[in-house]
């Protein structure tokens, strides 16, 4: 579903990410870990452009993200902004702050999306709205504003939010790290559900249990490099880089 290849990003006279380049399969849970600063949230950024790479290629699917190839040329050119907005929101992000609208009710944030920018009816945004907060077990707390509700059930709301655009894949950074640590669970569980009912999903995450039991890859990166990609089995039973393990015995 997502290919990177090549990766790379500075910022100033700093590399961030040095030539990074790893597959997502439809229907993958994909946990990217490692060090603080060894670049994971930039990836994620770089992936729906929120950041701009300075070079390497991303596709979704058969479209390259950012661009598009000119044939008759075989030259690349910038997509116009709507095209890109199109393009992103085929991305789903969940950010470690919820950023929930503080004014609007848990429906209201969840159907904003799909009424401004997909062009549903009021009425079919809040059915919607409905349905997928019911999916992150919030049905309870629809006409509640955020100041009302939990850390972990704003969470949950901003996933809702995320499924409410109908994404082809979601992209979470360290979505359960600003939570009390007795919150932790119902987002996991949540994510868990998710990852079962087949969602892609690319998670940045400290929470190396949850890595675990639910990923179907994990990747691990340190100083902007990946070094090494497999199943979790694998990546925490034999670790074979002395990154990873240098790493894993910091976390676990
Ligand atoms: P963490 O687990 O702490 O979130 P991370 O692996 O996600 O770390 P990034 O957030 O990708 O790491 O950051 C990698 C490095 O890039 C950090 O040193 C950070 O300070 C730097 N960085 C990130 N964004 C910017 C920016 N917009 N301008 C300058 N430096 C940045």
């Amino acid at each position: 579903l997502l290919t990177v290849e090549g990766l790379s990003k500075s910022f100033g006279d700093r590399q961030i990410l040095k030539s990074i380049s790893f597959t997502v399969m439809d229907g993958e849970t994909f946990v990217l870990i490692g060090p603080s600063g060894s670049g994971k949230t930039t990836v994620l950024r770089c992936l729906n452009r929120l950041e701009v790479p300075d070079a390497g290629d991303i596709r979704l699917g058969d479209e390259p993200v950012g661009y598009r190839l000119v044939a008759e040329s075989h030259t690349r050119e910038a997509l116009s902004e709507a095209a890109l907005a199109r393009q992103q929101r085929q991305f789903g992000f969940v950010f470690q702050r919820f950023n929930l609208f503080p004014h609007l009710t848990a429906l209201d944030n969840v159907a904003v999306g799909p009424h401004r920018v997909l062009g549903l009816s009021k009425a079919q945004a809040l059915e919607r709205a409905a349905t997928e907060l019911e999916r992150v077990r919030l049905g309870a707390h629809l006409a509640k504003r955020p100041s009302q509700l939990s850390g972990g059930q704003q969470q949950r709301v901003a996933i809702a939010r995320a499924l409410a655009m109908r994404p082809r894949l979601i992209l979470f950074d360290e979505p359960t790290s600003a939570l009390d640590p007795e919150l932790v669970h119902e987002v996991l569980d949540v994510m868990r559900a998710l990852a079962a009912e087949g969602m892609t999903m690319i998670v940045v995450t400290h929470e190396m249990s949850f890595a675990r039991q639910v990923a179907n890859r994990v990747m691990v990166m340190a100083d902007g490099l990946v070094v090494e990609e497999g199943p979790p089995e694998r990546i925490f039973g034999e670790p074979r880089d002395a990154r990873t393990r240098q790493f894993l015995t910091h976390v676990l």
